[in-house]
């Protein structure tokens, strides 16, 4: 799934690739990718693009004189795919993974496409991105200017809960996924099970430097990548997500995996929990 490393590379290239460039055709592909009704996607042909921005995993498109913004979620299995040359021949709908097709002026464009049968890949034609729920909920972006070590320990001190949980949470922190709450957790050599309200002031300094730094590598890592790349490129900067067996880079143990939510996590129980291996709760509640 696309954090927002890669979404924020993804806004770096459409900003280069979009910006001026006026939309001919949009179409949505899929069943039911498309969330809103009104505009429709036809409001967006023959206006310009003035900016591509980010907020949180979310890419917003949005065009000159105040016209709809074409906002986009990649979901877990979303891409995006620059043509320089689209295809004459319009998409047949409902067809493999193409969800949505814009054709720009100049014969250029790009598809957005998910793989695999659970589809949810998700956009919106909106006026503000306000309208979209999951933009309105959304936390502080941890990449913010204004993003300071305040501001992160004040978030924290409402919470209790365990650390991955909080991490990956879009309505505390935007932009932090599964894979990279569990590098943050892994630089700040912190258990993921660990609750936020248990954490010491020198704690909480190691993770907010843990969080900036994980992400400003990755950003840094990704910037220039072609699109195609980005996954990748993504997969060789980390450290012990998706990691399971192999040595942690750090001290050479083995990167374990539990189960977690609607998912696993990775982490390596010398750097994170002082050797000790996690209990897998759902494993342990089966054999009960
Ligand atoms: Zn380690």
């Amino acid at each position: 799934m696309p954090e927002l490393p890669e979404v924020e590379a993804l806004r770096d290239f459409l900003q280069d690739h979009l910006v001026g460039r006026e939309f001919v055709r949009v179409l949505p592909l899929a069943v039911s990718v498309l969330k809103t009704y009104d505009p429709p996607p036809s409001a967006l042909e023959g206006r310009r693009v003035a900016a591509v921005r980010r907020h949180g995993k979310f890419l917003d498109v949005a065009t000159a004189d105040e016209g709809p913004r074409l906002v986009t979620h990649l979901a877990r299995a979303g891409w995006l795919q620059w043509r320089d040359s689209v295809p004459a021949a319009p998409p047949r709908p409902g067809k493999g993974p193409l969800a949505l097709r814009a054709v720009l002026d100049h014969g250029q464009g790009f598809d957005l496409t998910e793989a695999g049968t659970q589809k949810r890949l998700a956009v919106y034609v909106v006026q503000d991105p306000a309208e979209v729920p999951g933009i309105a909920r959304l936390g502080p972006d941890p990449l913010a200017v204004d993003f300071d070590e305040a501001r992160f320990t004040a978030l924290l001190a409402g919470e209790r809960r365990q650390l991955k949980g909080a991490l990956r949470d879009q309505s505390l922190i935007a932009g932090v996924g599964n894979a990279y709450s569990d590098e943050i957790l892994h630089a700040a050599r912190m258990s993921p099970f660990k609750l936020t309200g248990s954490l010491t002031p020198e704690e909480t300094h190691r993770l907010y430097e843990a969080l900036r730094s994980t992400l400003t590598e990755a950003v840094e890592r990704s910037r220039g990548v072609a699109a195609g790349r980005l996954k990748a490129e993504k997969r060789s900067g980390l450290r012990v997500h998706g990691r399971t067996g192999q040595p942690c880079p750090v001290c050479g143990d083995t990167v374990r995996e539990v189960s977690f939510a609607d998912s696993s996590l990775q982490y390596c129980p010398t750097c994170q929990t002082g050797g000790r291996p996690l209990a897998d709760r759902r494993l342990s509640r089966l054999l009960k």
